[in-house]
């Protein structure tokens, strides 16, 4: 089975910029109820889309003080969990951010590292990739900054 997630936040002046567990050196950071990693909140909607099992809101709601600044790895954790818990084993992720500064390819194999130890993936079965906005729309104005991600997960009864 297949999953899609997407998240999007706000970009401003003198918030810190996490992105897939990792701090990215960025004068620009994400506003955000919790750390606002979007990789991390894609992540975890793609992983809960593949089970049919709801989403971020719905589990983790913004309204909750428990989630205040709460590292996201702990959404991601708690999806892995549910997922286990239903039978199913994850098979991959692929991650595409929308980003217009700063250049992140000097992060991704430590965001690669740091969702493949949350998931319990191998690290070759975890793909960051990413990509400017072309200067237009809210990413490409440094408003925001966005994540896509897909992953496949299959149920142990399955061959
Ligand atoms: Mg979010």
């Amino acid at each position: 089975m297949i999953g899609i997630g997407y998240d999007v936040h706000r970009l401003a002046e003198g918030e810190s910029l996490v992105l897939g567990g990792v701090t990215i050196g960025s004068p620009l950071g994400s506003i955000a109820h919790s750390d606002g990693d979007v990789v991390l909140h894609a992540l975890c909607d793609a992983l809960l889309g593949a089970a049919g099992l709801g989403d971020i809101g719905e589990h983790f709601p913004d309204t909750d003080p428990r989630w205040k600044n709460a590292p996201s790895r702990m959404f991601v954790e708690h999806a892995i969990h549910l997922l286990a818990e239903n039978g199913y084993v994850l098979v991959n992720i692929d991650i595409t951010l929308i980003l217009e500064a700063p250049k992140i390819k000097p992060y991704k194999e430590a965001m690669r590292a740091e969702i493949a130890s949350m998931t319990g993936l191998q690290i070759q079965r975890v793909s960051v990739k990413a990509t400017t906005n072309e200067s237009i729309g809210f990413a490409g104005r440094k408003e925001g900054v966005a994540a896509l991600c897909a992953c496949m997960i299959k149920h142990g009864d399955d061959a």
